[in-house]
């Protein structure tokens, strides 16, 4: 915005600034000097600073006191102009020519600035744990905030033991191992989920079955997972574990499917990557499985950058996953080893992030929770639209907000036509099912006839959710998805 109808002088009363501030309707003025250098700015909070402090209306603006302003050259880019309000968290940044005279202002709402799905969001707390762990020395993989975080979400998850990792992925990769997963057994697992469930499957040369969501939950259809159980008992074959995924935030209903692995005595493995937080039956999901494991990858609701846990209620079963994370070392004077391990412990740095952000936990699921709702409430009156359900067991964290489109939309294009607008959506997880890499794979779909992962996947949605989406990023979301599903 041209700076010439902001600019004023310091003769000018509060009156006339804040009638003027009215006028120009940009939020900012530019106190310049004579010779037309600028001094600093001016925002109605500042006026009213004035007034606060006994100032009277008809004072001039001599009595604001100095200020530094924040500044950058014309020509400045978008995405350098962002940081600098960011870091300085101002909502205008007035721009300077070659000569210091200010000749525009930059308004930050009017920077379309990316709106990501899902990014970190730090606290004040990570940075001490980490300083600690500079001051102290502990680069080193493990150390004090390793053990600390351990334990810390262990506690919060209310399971007895805990191992952190340097990957979900990792995690599950022992935790399979753990189970006693070979070359050639059969391991049961979600289809409607992120590859990296089943990936470590494929490393233990092991043979992925994929079962089914259900409408309630979105997460593993029990009838389905009882008809992939009758069928290996047909062939003979005892599945070495059961591998279930809670969704987008939600646990999946899980007695019914512990009940069944029980019946088969098979293992569960709780894949809880994407629900830190949520509960079943007022318990912390991800503590029901034999072994449960969580991600801290930079999309999910808290992170290390990157990491991941293992936690079981088995003492000696966590034991070995770090005797096996830490390249299997025996104990003996020499380094001896009778058995295959991994590289797979997180570093001490990385669990000081994860101890910080696990303060945190419970605002982070309070504010996804939030931008659930606004998602709802603004959309509400659009036909066709149906929202991820949360089932009446517990309680969703709202990881992400997700819903079904009516199927005459397309959400490729809805997608493609966003990230033209630098708004990141993404369609819900293809089934594992229908992806090259598991073609021929055994699946079983809810019933006959319908498959809820593929029907999900057709016409499913995952809309920007984070804990630090502002209200103004969420309303331009709104605004663009009713202005999309309104007029197509
Ligand atoms: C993120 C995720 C993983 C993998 O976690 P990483 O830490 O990225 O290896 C596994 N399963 C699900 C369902 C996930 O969403």
């Amino acid at each position: 915005m041209d700076a010439a109808n902001l600019r004023v002088r310091a003769t000018l009363s509060i009156r006339e600034a804040l009638a003027k501030l009215d006028a120009t309707a940009a939020g900012i003025l530019l106190l310049v000097d004579a010779a037309g250098v600028l001094q600093r700015t001016i925002t109605d909070g500042d006026l009213r600073r004035l007034l606060l402090a006994g100032c009277t209306l008809d004072d001039t603006l001599e009595k604001i006191p100095e200020q530094q302003p924040i500044t950058a050259r014309v020509g400045v880019s978008e995405a350098d102009a962002l940081e600098l309000m960011r870091q300085h968290e101002i909502q205008h940044l007035p721009l300077l020519d070659a000569e210091g005279g200010a000749v525009s202002v930059l308004l930050r709402k009017s920077i379309h600035e990316q709106i990501y799905l899902s990014p970190p969001h730090l606290s004040p707390y990570e940075k001490e744990y980490v300083e600690e762990a500079f001051r102290s020395n502990w680069i080193a993989p493990l150390g004090p905030n390793v053990d600390a975080f351990e334990k810390e979400l262990a506690d919060y998850v209310g399971v007895g033991h805990a191992a952190a990792v340097s990957s979900g992925t990792a995690a599950i990769h022992l935790g399979l191992r753990l189970l006693g997963v070979k070359r050639g057994d059969l391991v049961f697992c979600s289809s409607l989920t992120f590859v990296a469930s089943a990936n470590p499957i494929l490393y233990e040369g092991a043979e992925p079955v994929f079962i089914d969501s259900e409408p309630d939950t979105w997460c593993m259809s029990p009838a389905a997972l009882r008809e992939a159980f009758a069928w290996a008992a047909r062939e003979g074959r005892k599945p070495a574990a059961v591998i279930v995924v809670s969704l987008y935030g939600q646990s999946a209903d899980i007695d019914p499917i512990l009940a069944l692995c029980r019946e088969y005595d098979v293992p569960l493995l709780e894949d809880a990557a994407e629900s830190l937080g949520a509960t079943y039956n007022g318990r912390q999901s991800g503590g029901f499985g034999r072994i449960g494991i969580f991600s801290f990858n930079g999309n999910k609701i808290i992170t290390t950058s990157g990491g991941g846990m293992l936690v079981s209620d088995d003492a000696e079963l966590v034991a070995r996953a770090r005797f096996l994370a830490t390249q299997a070392k025996d104990p003996a004077p020499w380094y001896e080893h009778s058995q295959m391990g991994f590289n797979y412990r997180m570093s001490n740095v990385l669990a000081g992030i994860g101890r910080g952000q696990l303060r945190v936990l419970e605002d982070r699921i309070a504010a996804r929770r939030i931008v659930f709702e606004r998602y709802c409430e603004a959309l509400h009156d659009i036909p066709g639209l149906e929202w991820m359900p949360e089932a009446s067991f517990g309680r969703s964290t709202r990881w992400l907000t997700t819903l079904r489109l009516d199927p005459r939309h397309s959400p490729s294009e809805l997608v493609e036509k966003f990230s033209r607008q630098k708004i990141e959506i993404r369609r819900i997880w293809k089934p594992l099912h229908q992806q090259p890499l598991f073609e021929g794979a055994q699946y079983f779909p809810h019933a006959d006839g319908v498959s809820v992962s593929e029907e999900l996947f057709e016409n499913g949605l995952c809309l920007p959710s984070g804990s630090s989406l502002t209200q103004p990023q969420q309303e331009r979301i709104i605004l663009s998805l009713r202005d999309y599903l309104l007029r197509g």
